[in-house]
């Protein structure tokens, strides 16, 4: 699943609960941790400063609305609160807010999670339950009236332009099989954050032609992937009605990734300028010179594959070009490489769990009976105001350090050495920089030498060599 890069916290403060309120700044402090721990980014805060007492009235609550609109036009695409009742107490509201999300597709999370440990989550998973459930049978109805109308016709809906990936003719109800090759290939370079322009190129290379008989372009391959069509996604009047029952080159999720790839390229980062695309790249140096190896896409006969090849256009590390005399697929010392780090990182011991002095849970019941205590010789009358409250906002704000040190320590420790591993498997590309960062913890650097041409038998392992973090250079890897 694609991790949002837009995310809208909403926090709000109200008065309903009885001296019990969370402030605003920790609601957000704590989403803002859950977003780390995620991998979100977070585009806004909406706060809202809601403090009528009632909870069924219709409250304006104009961050709450807003909000809502920014994810209905995707400028924010995730949306991350507090908890549940934060985001609102009322059903009906919630229902919509699922159906919202639904229907365009931004993420959602709260901070205590929404498993079925709380009575929170419960309640959101019901809910989803019944929107799907709803949905679900709208769908099957919209459908089956729609297949009837077209039985009743006669015919099937007669053509319009042929859509790149099916039989001319067909009504999107068959595939041609080497279009929907490359539309797979290229849905793959996408989320390698290759280009549109390396697709269109991909293509080209491989002798495709568009359905108007042309080459290739940026803007052409584009259509290709903004058509619902590919992802079997069925519309009436611009609006999804079901997915398609024949079968299409991508999955609906698939197709929703590339549109989130897509609009996220809007303004094409410039070449060399972005963050590094393959996992070990600057890690794998030339075994003869010693330059660093770059690592690109290539397409030789059709085929299109990742090469690591010393660049002797490029200057090394020693000041002069590269000498040029390796060249090798890059898949084969990715897996080895990956084999070696999964390995580093299950040998690692986990982290011993949290000593005691991490546990603030007395200090702070010991402070909140302090303040009940305070208030009720207050209320008797035994303290004048001007003392009440100094000693209320001191013990108030070493009740907030003491809590924020608590959700701290939480963060800490779910952030152990089986957390590393979790993150490592997850190869998601949004994800390459943590891991990278993994690898970087376990090698140091790999020499890679020449192997003969040709692919009939695998490299020998002692083609590479593996430099790990605090050792000598050692030999074969596995
Ligand atoms: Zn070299």
């Amino acid at each position: 699943m694609v991790k949002p890069k837009r995310v809208g916290i909403y926090v709000r403060i109200s008065k309903d609960r009885k001296g019990q309120e969370l402030g605003i700044q920790r609601q957000e402090k704590a989403c803002r941790e859950l977003c780390e721990r995620l991998g979100w980014s977070v585009l806004k805060v909406y706060p809202e400063n809601d403090t009528s007492a009632s909870t069924t009235a219709k409250k304006q609550r104009p961050m709450y609305t807003q909000m809502l609109r920014d994810a209905r036009e995707g400028l924010i695409d995730g949306i991350v609160v507090y908890s549940i009742d934060r985001l609102t107490r009322r059903i009906a509201e919630l229902t919509s807010f699922l159906e919202a999300q639904k229907e365009h597709g931004f993420q959602f999370a709260t901070t205590e999670g929404e498993d079925t440990a709380t009575a929170n989550g419960r309640m959101v998973l019901t809910i989803k339950g019944a929107v799907a459930q709803q949905e679900t049978e709208r769908m099957s109805e919209r459908i089956n009236s729609s297949l009837r109308q077209r039985r009743e016709k006669g015919k099937p809906h007669a053509g319009g332009p042929r859509v790149f990936g099916f039989e001319p003719g067909s009504n999107f109800q068959r595939v041609v099989p080497e279009e929907v090759e490359l539309i797979r290939l290229g849905y793959r370079m996408l989320m390698d954050r290759q280009t549109t322009g390396d697709v269109a190129r991909a293509w080209n290379a491989a002798g495709s032609r568009t359905v108007g008989d042309t080459a290739w372009s940026i803007q052409k391959v584009k259509r290709v992937y903004r058509s619902e069509r590919i992802g079997g996604i069925v519309t009436y009047r611009g609006d999804s009605v079901g997915d398609s029952i024949y079968p299409h080159p991508l999955t609906r999720e698939e197709w929703e990734n590339v549109q989130t790839v897509l609009d996220s390229r809007s303004t094409p980062a410039r070449k060399g300028s972005g963050k590094r695309k393959h996992l070990y790249s600057g890690f794998l140096k030339c075994g003869h010179c010693g330059s660093v190896m770059s690592v690109q896409w290539a397409t030789i006969q059709g085929r299109t594959f990742r090469r690591t090849f010393c660049n002797s256009s490029q200057v090394g590390a020693v000041g002069q070009l590269g000498c040029g005399k390796v060249n090798r697929s890059y898949a084969w010392i990715e897996e080895r490489l990956n084999e070696l780090v999964e390995a580093a990182l299950r040998r690692r011991k986990p982290t011993p769990p949290a000593a005691s002095d991490e546990d603030f849970s007395d200090a702070i019941n010991v402070l909140e009976e302090r303040i009940r205590n305070l208030r009720r010789r207050w209320k008797e009358g035994a303290l004048d105001d001007e003392d009440y409250f100094d000693s209320l906002s001191h013990l108030r704000s070493e009740l907030d350090s003491l809590r924020a040190s608590e959700s701290a320590a939480v963060v800490r420790q779910s952030r152990t050495e089986k957390d590393a591993l979790a993150v490592w498997q997850d190869d998601d590309m949004t994800n390459l920089e943590r891991r990278r960062a993994i690898v970087s913890s376990v090698i140091r650097e790999v020499s890679v030498y020449s192997v003969g041409r040709g692919r009939r038998k695998p490299p020998e392992l002692d083609s590479i060599k593996v430099t790990p973090i605090g050792d000598e250079p050692q030999g074969p890897t596995g």
